[in-house]
């Protein structure tokens, strides 16, 4: 399984990187800070560090100098606020492999971890690709869903939610749990655009495979 560590201070970017990275089927460890991180990417059973440059004790930029100084190869994605983007870039020379700013959605970070980790896991054989249920399925790889025979494009959000859907069959997933899931943590809670996206994908997957739960949500006929 693949060992992602997550250093981040903030907690509510920490909790919801963490659980949605765990909801992936990924190994979370989570740490609040610069010396943490350090300690644990250099214990050599982290595949992956997802790097917040503003850490207490230690700053990322400081725990990616000392990381690669020590000689460590780790893959690390650096997070950093919107405005100190030039900073960050700066910061990649130093040896990050990716950055992504702040506010980002699940669906980003989640594209850039996998990303990231193909190579180990194809090493550790290779997780399935392919989540089916009934007539549809979906290849994460290439992300195209298939329904009754016929392939389908998806734009990212709309491959995200299919894929959210695929994991959670028969489940009412809330409007909440889809917009944290496909847009991220700093999306306004009172925007439609889940019930928009799901009336997109009614038109890929078939209007009665996504069951609207008055009031709560939505489900995943299988
Ligand atoms: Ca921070």
């Amino acid at each position: 399984m693949t060992h992602v560590l997550v250093a981040e201070d903030e907690a509510r970017i920490a909790s919801f990187v963490a659980q949605g990275l765990r909801s992936e089927g990924y190994t979370v460890t989570a740490v609040a800070s610069g010396d943490e991180a350090l300690f644990h990417a250099e214990s050599g059973d982290v595949d992956l560090l997802v790097l917040d440059v503003g850490l207490p004790v230690m700053d990322g930029f400081e725990v990616l100098r000392r990381l690669r100084a020590g000689g460590s190869a780790l893959p690390v994605i650096v997070l950093t606020a919107r405005d100190s983007v030039a900073d960050t870039v700066a910061g990649l020379d130093q040896g990050a492999d990716d950055y992504m700013a702040k506010p980002f959605s699940f669906a980003e970070l989640v594209a850039r971890v996998r990303r990231r980790t193909a190579s180990a896991q194809l090493g550790a054989g290779a997780p399935s690709t392919v989540i089916a249920i009934g007539e549809v399925s979906l290849d994460v790889r290439t992300r195209r869903a298939t329904v009754s025979g016929a392939v389908h494009d998806l734009t990212a959000r709309e491959f995200t939610m299919l894929e959210m859907f695929l994991r959670h069959p028969d489940q009412v997933l809330s409007r909440e749990q889809l917009l944290d899931q496909v847009w991220g943590y700093d999306y306004d809670p009172g925007s439609n655009v889940v019930d928009v996206y799901v009336r997109y994908l009614r038109r890929k997957v078939g209007a009665d495979r996504i069951e609207t739960v008055r009031g709560m949500g939505y489900r995943w006929r299988p």
